[in-house]
């Protein structure tokens, strides 16, 4: 797969359907890509089949949190790496607290069972970094019912945040001057009607976005049961820049 241009990184949208998959679009995953070097960031359900590049060339994973619709096609990734004839082994999963617990609870392995080969989870949280070939990664705890990391991808001077789940709280600084910013935008309306407070309305997604200065707003995990139309039309009365909807298989050169 054509990665774009060397120093560029690229974000592949592999699924962005909020809450749970549809029949034509897998749930939360991407891909970030730079100079040969891939991340898998989240792995909801239908993401496994849907991937664009052969799992085996995914350097590292990042899981937002252990909501189903983030993490379950993880559990696939193991049985494709640990029971292959070639298993591959201690791909680092820089994950919010609990994902581990939540996949060991799935495989429940004894002492030499092979999930403890395949995967080497960090546990990352506030101000924590981590490096991938030229990609450097923070990452900042969201807002959300469970623990949920915000990250931001840097190559160079160029910049990618992604919200994971989360509500309006105070992890917003992360997005300073991204040059792309996928945010989740569950909802639509009012802020702060919907009886869930940890999710974003478009409106949000936008005026942070605007207080933050992020070049290019792409929204993502909108509600099913939403017309995305409009969504856009809501983030777009709050923030000046380009606006576009996370669909399967978009690519963004950042
Ligand atoms: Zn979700």
């Amino acid at each position: 797969m054509d990665q774009g241009k060397v120093g560029t990184m690229r974000l592949t949208v592999v699924g962005s359907a909020g809450g749970y998959p549809t029949a034509n679009t897998p749930s939360s995953g991407y891909l970030v890509e730079a100079d040969g070097h891939t991340i898998w960031v989240d792995c909801g359900p239908g993401t496994y089949i849907s991937l664009p590049v052969d799992p085996w060339e995914v350097d590292a994973f990042v899981i937002s949190h252990r909501h189903v619709d983030h993490c379950a096609d993880l559990l696939a990734v193991f049985h494709a790496f640990g029971y292959s004839p070639c298993p591959r082994e201690s791909i680092p999963v820089y994950a919010a607290p609990g994902v581990n617990e939540a996949m060991v609870g799935f495989v429940e392995p004894d002492d030499d069972h092979p999930f403890w080969s395949v995967f080497d989870f960090i546990e990352v949280g506030d101000g924590d970094t981590a490096t991938v070939g030229p990609i450097t990664l923070s990452f900042v705890p969201a807002d959300h019912s469970v623990p949920d990391i915000a990250t931001r991808f840097t190559v160079g001077d160029k910049s990618l945040v992604y919200t994971g789940d989360t509500g309006p709280g105070e992890w917003d600084e992360i997005a300073t001057d991204a040059d792309l910013f996928l945010c989740e935008a569950s909802y639509q309306g009012e802020p702060g009607t919907h009886e869930y407070p940890f999710h974003l309305t478009a409106r949000e997604a936008g005026e942070i976005a605007q207080r933050r200065g992020v070049g290019h707003l792409v929204l993502t995990h909108l509600s099913n049961r939403l017309d995305p139309s409009v969504s856009l039309q809501e983030a777009a009365e709050f923030f000046e820049g380009e606006i576009s909807l996370a669909g399967q298989n978009d690519r963004y050169d950042v």
